[in-house]
């Protein structure tokens, strides 16, 4: 099963890829956790990218599709993956399509957790006092709705044009969440 999970910061993309990968059996790659990794490590591309990051600004495509590729070469995506913050931009999407297809491969379902912006805002600031995500600042988070609306949006309306994309309500108990996206993919 290969999958792509779309939505807003806080719409509990990675929770959900978590569980997906295990009962799926497949990994869960999040862009924002390769990422992290990278700032965490100290590397060159983690420099560049934290400041970045902390803005809640887009780190360039051309990193990102960098990290993809890298990801993608494992064995272990072969036979499926979870894609969690990634596509973020038409410009990604059309880099993810191109990537798939050089593969030999095409992703199954995209799939939307739907959740308005005052929820959004509510978890974030939970989140926010829980995790101390530098990305989590109040200036942040509005500039990261804001990046979603402009650039990410259109990823949404692209794949529903493409006839590829799944909306599953995003408000509800994980249990319940789980079971919609389960129901989305026939599963
Ligand atoms: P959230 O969706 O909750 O904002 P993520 O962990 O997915 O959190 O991403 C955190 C940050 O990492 C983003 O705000 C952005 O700066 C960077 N990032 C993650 N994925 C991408 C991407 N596909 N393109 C550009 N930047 C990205």
């Amino acid at each position: 099963m290969r999958l792509v999970l779309l939505g807003p910061p806080g719409s509990g993309k990675g929770t959900q890829a978590a569980r997906l990968k295990d009962y799926l059996g497949v990994p869960h790659i999040s862009t924002g956790d390769l990422l992290r990794a990278e700032v965490a490590a100290g590397t060159p591309l983690g420099l560049q990218a934290r400041e970045v990051m902390a803005r809640g600004d887009l780190v360039s495509d051309e990193i990102l599709l960098g990290m993809l590729k890298d990801r993608f070469s494992r064995d272990d995506t072969r036979p499926g993956f979870i894609l969690d913050g990634y596509p973020r931009n038409l410009a990604q999407a059309a880099a993810l399509g191109e990537l798939l297809a050089s593969l030999g491969q095409k992703f199954d379902a995209a799939v939307q957790l739907a959740v308005d912006n005052e929820k959004i805002i509510e978890r974030l600031a939970g989140r926010a006092k829980a995790e101390g995500r530098a990305d989590d600042s109040p200036e942040s988070v509005r500039h990261r709705l804001n990046v979603y609306d402009q650039q990410t949006a259109p990823v949404i309306a692209f794949y529903r044009e493409q006839g590829q994309l799944s909306v599953v309500d995003g408000v509800g108990s994980l249990d319940e969440v789980f079971g919609r996206i389960l129901e989305a993919i026939g599963r």
